[in-house]
């Protein structure tokens, strides 16, 4: 999860904390500077794992208080493909209209944009009269290793 602190997204989510008031806190700002320091897709344990290695402190319960805030501020997706737990994507401020596809078994995600897709989706709304205010595609599938040697490393 190395990778070049999105400073720019993370002022902008600081200026969303503010206007709500909530107080600051290291933990806070450790699964802050996480966040906004990858460009992987995580799950909330993985958050709670890699927040802890910037400080020992974090705890489950401020993880799992500041996922919705992170939602809400626009600049985090929360993905649901049907697993029993919830993905969270931080491209989101920077590339708005990515597509995923995930590995159904080492749950690799691979992000892609196609304006070929868009232009479809557009008309197919059209047609039926609706007005888009959002539009995303999943797919599952198996990525090459699973396809080539039937297993792939497993994430968890
Ligand atoms: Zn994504
Ligand atoms: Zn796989």
């Amino acid at each position: 999860m190395a990778g070049t602190l999105n400073q720019e997204a993370k002022k902008r989510f600081l200026d969303f904390l503010e206007t709500k008031q909530l107080r600051m806190t290291g933990q806070r700002m450790a699964i802050i500077d996480t966040v906004f320091s990858t460009n992987e897709h995580f799950t909330a344990d993985q958050l709670i794992e890699w927040s802890r290695e910037r400080d020992h402190s974090v705890s489950r319960a401020t993880v799992y208080r500041t996922l919705p805030l992170l939602t809400e501020s626009g600049l985090v997706r929360e993905m649901d493909f049907g697993k029993e737990y919830k993905f969270y994507d931080p491209n989101y401020a920077d590339h708005p209209h990515h597509n995923h596809i995930i590995c159904k078994d080492c749950e690799k995600i691979v992000e892609f944009e196609s304006a070929r897709i868009a232009e479809l989706e557009n008309e197919i709304v059209h047609k039926l009269g609706f007005s888009v205010s959002s539009q995303q595609l999943q797919i599952t599938g198996s990525c090459d290793a699973l396809k080539r040697l039937g297993a792939c490393k497993h994430k968890h």
